[in-house]
């Protein structure tokens, strides 16, 4: 039986202990009133200290972080997060801050969040953040209620209508659904950029404005922004500006400048904290001129948002300084190109020009399809990737392509780990053209197997 097969209740020994109390004769003991007294027994495992270590470390291992291996997930930045950040956002002076302390007594706080909105001001051309909003759909959402204040300050009522590239992020449709606006998709020409002809018809007295990520979710610079942004703004909307994917442009090119008006940024992709399963987030909103007086107005969220990851955020940016902010964007362009060059001869690439951080193949170009046997699919290269220690890339995102394979692999990442990366995926492309049959089964040395995809997210069993 491995670890993982044994809950901590399973563990458990009558009488087993991981801890020592001083005997209660020494002390004072409190009476507690009958009424708070518990009926039954609390069902408590009773193991040792060693177990508890053992358990959890286990458990903890049994997860893929960017502190365990190469994460390239695609539109996420799983970039390294120094260490340091971390000490920071726990200094005992910040973290054991209360959000209704008095004034007076958080001015060091006060100063780093005027600290970072100054800097995100600086980095992206908006004149001011809010950090209220705890994700990036959160932001958006705030973003778009801004979008909506602006027009219903003018007395325009009639604008309803977002504009969407069919390549963005999902959250991009979700977050204008739910602030009660209607989508309409914009189609990308074969090149992978929004086609401005296709955009000009949609155009009118009744669009809000267009949300566009800039490099798009093909990792693709889209150069017409330009012409985009002066054609919106002719018809009354405003340009939003989903800043997810900021890392590349990081104090190269700056949305403000490309003629947005709103944006969000994400403070845990870009600036520096742990993400993924959910954790603590921050989406703050930038906004330009036009929209700068509507900036307070929605309350998205409590007091000051995600305190520690604007302290994260603003620790990283002090600590590259202005110089180095913009090395991240080449590096990280750098070795997305490097990625994408060495593997094209084994995995299809839909658009083949130089990409920002990231860019996405369409499966395999041979997946070894023959005479009754089903050829390897994306889903199964992903999976195969666990095998050999590494996390799988984007799957199946953007909807543009049926087998998408979407890599980001950041700055952070070594030449030696991205040439390793390579070497398994080559050596998965060939075992999918020797005998695809392998990659059906994969992973074959990860604690479970394949679990039914949609089962496990509609009915997850978290226990047992
Ligand atoms: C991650 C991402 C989002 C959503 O951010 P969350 O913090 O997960 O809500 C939006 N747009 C793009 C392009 C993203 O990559």
């Amino acid at each position: 039986m491995k670890y993982y097969d044994k809950l901590i209740f399973e563990l458990s020994h009558p009488g087993r202990t991981g801890y020592s109390l001083p005997s209660a004769q020494q002390y004072p003991v409190a009476t507690i009133p009958a009424n708070l007294l518990r009926e039954s027994k609390l069902e408590l495992p009773e193991v040792s200290e060693v177990d508890v270590v053992r358990h959890y470390t286990n458990l903890s291992q049994m997860n893929f972080g960017v502190d365990t291996g190469f994460y390239p997930l695609g539109s996420c930045t799983m970039k390294y997060n120094p260490k340091i950040n971390e000490e920071i956002a726990n200094h005992p002076g910040f973290a054991g801050l209360h959000p209704l302390q008095p004034a007076e007594t958080v001015k060091g706080a006060q100063e780093v969040i005027d600290g970072l909105d100054a800097s995100l001001a600086a980095i992206t051309g908006m004149k001011h953040f809010t950090f209220l909003p705890c994700a990036g759909a959160h932001g958006e959402l705030t973003g778009l209620m801004l979008m909506r204040e602006y027009h219903m300050a003018r007395g325009d009522s009639a604008r309803v209508k977002v504009i969407v590239p069919d390549s963005a992020h999902g959250t991009n449709p979700a977050s204008a659904a739910v602030c009660g606006l209607q989508i309409v998709e914009v189609k990308s020409g074969a090149d992978g950029l929004v086609d401005v002809e296709s955009l000009k018809p949609l155009l009118g007295p009744d669009v809000a404005g267009i949300m566009m990520t800039n490099p798009n979710t093909l990792g693709l610079f889209e150069r017409q922004i330009g012409e985009i942004a002066k054609l919106v703004h002719e018809c009354g909307g405003l340009l939003y500006y989903d800043g997810a994917n900021m890392n590349p442009l990081l104090g190269k090119v700056r949305p403000g400048d490309m003629g947005f008006d709103i944006m969000h940024l994400n403070l845990h992709k870009t600036f520096s904290t742990p993400h993924g399963g959910g954790g603590p987030g921050s989406g703050p909103v930038g906004v330009g001129e036009r929209v700068l007086p509507y900036l307070r107005i929605p309350k998205t969220s409590g007091f000051h948002g995600n305190f520690g990851v604007m302290l994260r955020a603003y620790a990283y940016i002090l600590m590259l300084g202005k110089q180095n902010v913009k090395m991240a964007g080449p590096f990280a362009t750098l070795s997305a190109n490097y990625i994408k060059e060495s593997l094209k001869d084994c995995y299809k690439l839909p658009i083949p020009t130089v990409c920002k951080h990231e860019f996405v193949f369409d499966g395999l170009i041979n997946d070894g399809a023959r005479e009754g046997k089903a050829g390897a699919t994306t889903l199964d290269v992903a999976k195969r990737l666990l095998d050999y220690g590494f996390h799988a890339p984007t799957i199946y995102f953007p909807l543009l392509f049926h087998q998408a394979l979407m890599i980001e692999p950041t700055e952070t990442e070594s030449l030696e780990t991205l040439d390793e990366f390579i070497a398994v995926m080559k050596k998965i492309a060939a075992e999918a053209a020797e005998d695809p049959d392998i990659l059906h089964g994969a992973p074959h040395n990860a604690p479970i197997g394949r679990p039914d995809e949609t089962a496990a997210a509609r009915n997850p069993i978290l226990k047992a």
